[in-house]
């Protein structure tokens, strides 16, 4: 972290690198090889990998399902969100390819990288309502009317500006007896939420927002139920084919180190954290009255707290902060450079004036109460 920053509220960006996963890498570089060789080294670092794959599998529920390393969750979204992805019927029988007019179906709210349409001539949008929760009627209605092995449904666990979390147990067991697949973009959902059950078709998941390093995240999918492909990165036919090049054996090893520690303190940080940020809004409200929680009264993930100070531009507030040694984000972190509102505020109804006004605050497991004071008082001054 800057060494200037001394309260981060960045986490939904890039959370701090953990310890364990720190020193999980270190252990793993400590070993020169490459996975693919046939020597002690290659086997070493082989290993590393293998290990990390069962420890992310297990860690998910998901031991019947298989786990594609990628650089990250946009390549993991673009491997997945194409018209060549097949649901598979049975092990013998496989649905042919979605073609370029089969249905996608994508939440308004989702991250850019799953929003792009990756080829589908006209995905369908998924409306959401003013707290941000996706229009389920609406996506039944169109699976209801569907052919069947037609709608690739992607809707994200929870968003990562504001922490609305959608009920994707409930989009996973319509999917099921729809015929349809779902992919789920979980990197804001893992280790602030219970494992969903049933699991989706498909799981998206990003190393650096839960303490691992940048770089690093995984497709995880259900053999039983979905096939992907050609790979988009072809050579070595690494990671059983799918995804070419020597693997990021550091990374994936500090990778599986902080998925395990976040899986295993999930419940008690998420009381502990929604304790901080629920606090944090008292206070907000305390000293700014007009003050709005984007997704108020929908469930939002722990961590999170999305607000505007009416009349307040977000970019001057965010400097003012930053001067203070304070970071905070307005919008979403991977768009952010582009002066553009977001499209997770418009689509849940804020105007272009009231979404420029507004800040992200997002916790976790370096977050103490100490830091939300500071927060509180330096948006007073
Ligand atoms: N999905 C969500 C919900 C995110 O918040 C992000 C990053 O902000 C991504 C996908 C992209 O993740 P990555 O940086 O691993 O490509």
């Amino acid at each position: 972290m800057d060494a200037r920053t001394s309260v981060y509220c960045d986490y939904n960006a890039t959370a701090p690198l953990r310890d364990s996963a720190r020193q999980a890498m270190l252990g793993a570089m400590a070993v020169d090889g490459n996975p693919s060789s046939i020597h002690a080294n290659g086997r070493s670092a082989r290993r590393t990998i293998e290990d990390a794959r069962k420890t992310i599998l297990m860690g998910l529920g998901a031991e019947d399902y298989r786990l594609v390393f990628t650089s990250g969750a946009t390549e993991a979204l673009s491997m997945v969100l194409r018209p060549t992805t097949r649901r598979v019927r049975d092990t013998s029988d496989m649905a042919p390819p979605y073609g370029r007019n089969s249905r996608l179906f994508v939440a308004t709210t989702e991250h850019v990288a799953a929003l792009d349409g990756h080829g589908f001539e006209s995905p369908t949008k998924l409306a959401v309502d003013q707290s941000g929760v996706v229009d389920l009627a609406a996506l039944y209605e169109h699976l209801g009317a569907m052919a069947e092995d037609d709608a690739l449904v992607c809707v994200h666990g929870a968003n990562n500006e504001t922490g609305v979390v959608q009920p994707i147990a409930d989009i996973a067991r319509r999917c099921r007896e729809a015929g349809a697949l779902f992919v789920s973009d979980l990197v804001q959902w893992i280790g602030r939420e219970p494992i969903p059950d049933p699991l989706p078709d498909v799981m998206i998941i990003s190393a650096h927002k839960l303490g691992g390093p940048a770089g690093v995240g995984a497709l995880v999918y259900n053999p039983a139920t979905v096939e992907f492909g050609p790979a988009l990165i072809r050579g070595g036919g690494q990671e059983m084919g799918a995804r070419a090049g020597t693997e990021n054996r550091v990374g994936i090893a500090g990778f599986a180190a902080a998925v395990t520690e976040a899986l295993g303190e999930q419940e008690a940080e998420a009381n502990r954290v929604r304790g901080i940020r629920d606090s944090f809004e008292l206070a907000l409200k305390e000293a700014f009255p007009s003050a709005i929680v984007f997704g108020d009264g929908a469930h939002r993930l722990p961590n999170t707290s999305c607000f505007a100070l009416e009349g307040t531009q977000a970019s001057t507030t965010l400097m003012r902060l930053d001067l203070e040694g304070i970071a905070l984000s307005s919008g979403s972190a991977c768009s952010s450079g582009k002066v553009k509102a977001s499209h997770v505020l418009a689509a849940m109804g804020a105007d272009d004036l009231l979404a420029n006004c507004a800040l992200r605050l997002s916790l976790g497991y370096g977050t103490t109460e100490s830091d939300i004071r500071r927060v509180i008082e330096a948006l007073r001054r």
